[in-house]
């Protein structure tokens, strides 16, 4: 039987752009973690803003759901269908403008990765201020979705920060834009920070008009052997105090050792003796790594300079990778007040410790307290973790999700996090603009 849907988004797009074929369907049908799947109607790749807003009306016209899908790389199950839903692939909306040097921004569209940006922009002699692991696949439009942070927040904050402008195509099809990137206007409320974090539930961001920032060329990291948690936290007034810092990363000793064994190299100091391991990167005009010696001190630490630091941004950025090859984690994406990230974190220890099989591996973003908690070994009592995690963090004054978003995996939790009068006027900001809930549903609002 032919499904008129799939004829009408043909219509639109051509036939070589919507995809039926299960065989090729199965990537955009699972998640990154293999945790979360489902079955699509079909995937449709517009490959134009016009396009995108004609895909939305013929599956508005249809009553058909969508879901919005980037890279893929989320970890919360909000960019795959949950049942019979049309997936709205960005990858075609690869846009890349002239990088403005006078203004200091770039317009993109939001099917172009993050590693593309970043190239593009320093091609132009500047930078993409946000970086994190899954730069290769994951997109720009999916990170102003879920308002992606990853290393460098401590410096230049999260993908909010970045953001001066968007273009997106609402559930009725039309195209709203703000895309001037005027730093000073005061003409109601500010459209582009309505999808920040949004997660494909508001309408499709189609391009964005992004902030870019200096170019440091110069860098150094080093890895700090720590006493513990708190002895971490106590190195951050110091580590504020250099004005070169990029990065402050927590890595507790399981997670060096899970990332080292992946990749089938040594740790770079041995990890028994640790309580935990701060990574600190830094980046200037000139030579930074003076200052980063003199402020390490005599705290036992190695210095990374050229290829060495490289590799320690290899062993930081393949910790998730390794912990996803060694089994499906309990995943959490946690933040507290970073006074309090010691005490959460000797509360979780004491979790795991009575779970039996269960293994704990933390890292995380030290300056901003946002830890993530992974526990191999505890999928059958994932609901018990998560309980205890998400409300232990909560109770420190805390959230239960920095970065990653909140999808599916904890839409049940956004009441007891915002309270709900805060959900109450979030859902009627969905239902204005999305009447019939074709974007994401159950996503950020438990169905
Ligand atoms: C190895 C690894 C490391 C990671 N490290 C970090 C990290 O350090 N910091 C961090 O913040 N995240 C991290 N992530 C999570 C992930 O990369 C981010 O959430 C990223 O922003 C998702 O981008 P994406 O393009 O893959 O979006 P997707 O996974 O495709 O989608 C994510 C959400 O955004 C919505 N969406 C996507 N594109 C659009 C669009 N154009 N319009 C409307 N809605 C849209 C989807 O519907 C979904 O709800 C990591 C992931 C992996 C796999």
């Amino acid at each position: 039987m032919t499904d008129s849907l799939v004829a009408a988004l043909r219509a639109v797009v051509g036939d070589a752009q919507v995809l039926t074929d299960a065989d090729v369907l199965v990537t955009y049908e699972n998640d990154w973690l293999n945790k979360y799947h489902g079955t699509a109607r079909c995937v449709v790749r517009p490959g134009t803003v016009e396009e995108t807003a004609a895909v939305v009306r013929a599956c508005a016209d249809a009553g058909a759901a969508i879901v919005p899908q980037g890279g893929n790389t989320g970890l919360v199950g909000g960019s795959v269908p949950r049942g019979g839903e049309v997936v709205l692939s960005t990858k075609r909306l690869t846009r890349l403008d002239p990088v403005d040097l006078s203004a200091m921004q770039v317009t993109v569209g939001a099917g172009v990765t993050i590693e593309a940006l970043q190239r593009h922009a320093r091609a132009a002699g500047v930078d993409f201020a946000v970086d994190w692991g899954a730069r290769a696949t994951a997109t720009v439009g999916g990170a102003v979705s879920t308002n992606a942070g990853g290393s460098r927040v401590v410096r230049f904050g999260t993908m909010r920060a970045q953001v001066v402008g968007v273009q997106a195509v609402l559930a009725d099809g039309s195209i709203v834009e703000q895309m001037h990137g005027l730093p000073k206007e005061t003409a109601g409320p500010y459209l582009p920070a309505m999808f920040v974090g949004s997660e494909g539930t508001l309408g499709v961001v189609t391009a964005v008009r992004l902030k870019v920032v200096p170019w440091y060329r110069h860098t150094a990291a080093a890895l700090v052997a720590c006493e513990s948690v708190a002895d971490a936290v106590a190195m951050l007034p110091t580590l504020r105090s250099l004005s070169s810092l990029d990065a402050v990363e927590l890595l507790m000793p399981e997670a060096v050792k899970v990332a080292c064994d992946h990749l089938g190299i040594g740790t770079p100091l041995p990890v028994d003796f640790a309580g935990a391991f701060v990574m600190v990167d830094c980046a200037a005009n000139d030579d930074p790594s003076q200052d980063l010696a003199r402020l390490i001190g005599d705290r036992r630490g190695v210095m990374a300079i050229g290829p060495q630091r490289d590799q320690l941004y290899r062993i930081r950025d393949h910790i998730t990778i390794a912990i996803g090859a060694k089994g499906t984690p309990v995943k959490l994406d946690v933040a507290v007040p970073v006074q309090r990230l010691a005490e959460l974190l000797d509360e979780v220890h004491d979790l795991i410790a009575g779970i039996d099989g269960g293994e704990l591996i933390v890292f995380g973003h030290l300056a901003e307290g946002n830890v993530h908690v992974n526990v191999l070994g505890a999928i059958d009592c994932a609901a018990e973790v998560t309980e205890f995690v998400l409300s232990t963090a909560i109770a420190l004054g805390g959230t239960i999700s920095a970065e990653h978003g909140i999808g599916i995996a904890k839409a049940h939790w956004l009441g007891r996090l915002k309270g709900d009068p805060t959900v109450a006027a979030l859902r009627a900001v969905k239902h204005a603009l999305d009447p019939q809930g074709i974007f994401n549903p159950g996503v950020l609002f438990p169905e």
